[in-house]
């Protein structure tokens, strides 16, 4: 589905209320460029209301969509669902209600691919990551190797802060892992 198939034509339609129904999938998100989303399974229902001086739109969004884990980087599955309500008002200008949108007067038209993005976008939760136990475990691991070595760089300081702690506390007091080290000369 190409974007300018997200399109509502209304010119003909009578006044009263009208189910519209889109199917959303991976050639959408594709062609932008900067989208989250990677692939998408969704579903679109609008139930559209046309009125003499505006449209009103009820769009319910769900299905699966793509997107990358935030733990192991792979992409995985989840499913979404969102539910707004957006206004098309004939007239002029601009509206200060982002959930009115104003258009003209000889508009027979309109193309919700903008709202059907925002409301997936919108459905993501901020912390995205598999269900427990589905991560690659492999991009785990290697994501922990490379912290054991990281750390390892830097244990040399933390000992010497250990040990001057203790001293801190007690001059008398030695380090048992310094007691350790004493017997071995
Ligand atoms: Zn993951």
């Amino acid at each position: 589905m190409s974007k300018s198939e997200l399109e509502i034509r209304f010119s003909g339609l009578s006044e009263g209320k009208h189910d519209f129904h889109f199917d959303i999938g991976d050639k959408f998100f594709e062609q932008l460029d900067y989208s989250e989303v990677k692939k998408a399974d969704l579903s679109v229902d609008v139930n559209f209301e046309k009125r003499v001086n505006m449209l009103v739109l009820n769009f319910d969004l769900h299905g699966k969509a793509t997107i990358m884990c935030d733990k192991c980087t792979d992409d995985f599955e989840m499913e979404i669902e969102n539910q707004e309500e957006l206004i098309y008002k004939f007239g002029e200008g601009e509206s200060d209600d982002e959930k009115i949108i104003v258009i003209p007067e000889n508009e027979i038209e309109i193309d919700i691919s903008q709202p059907v993005y925002e409301l997936t976008i919108l459905a993501l939760p901020s912390r995205r990551v598999h269900p427990e136990g589905e991560c690659n475990q492999e991009m785990l691991d290697a994501m922990d190797n490379y912290l054991m070595v990281a750390s390892d760089e830097i244990e040399p300081n933390l000992q010497q802060s250990d040990a001057g702690s203790v001293d801190d506390d007690d001059e008398e007091d030695i380090d048992p892992r310094w007691e350790e080290l004493k017997k071995l000369k």
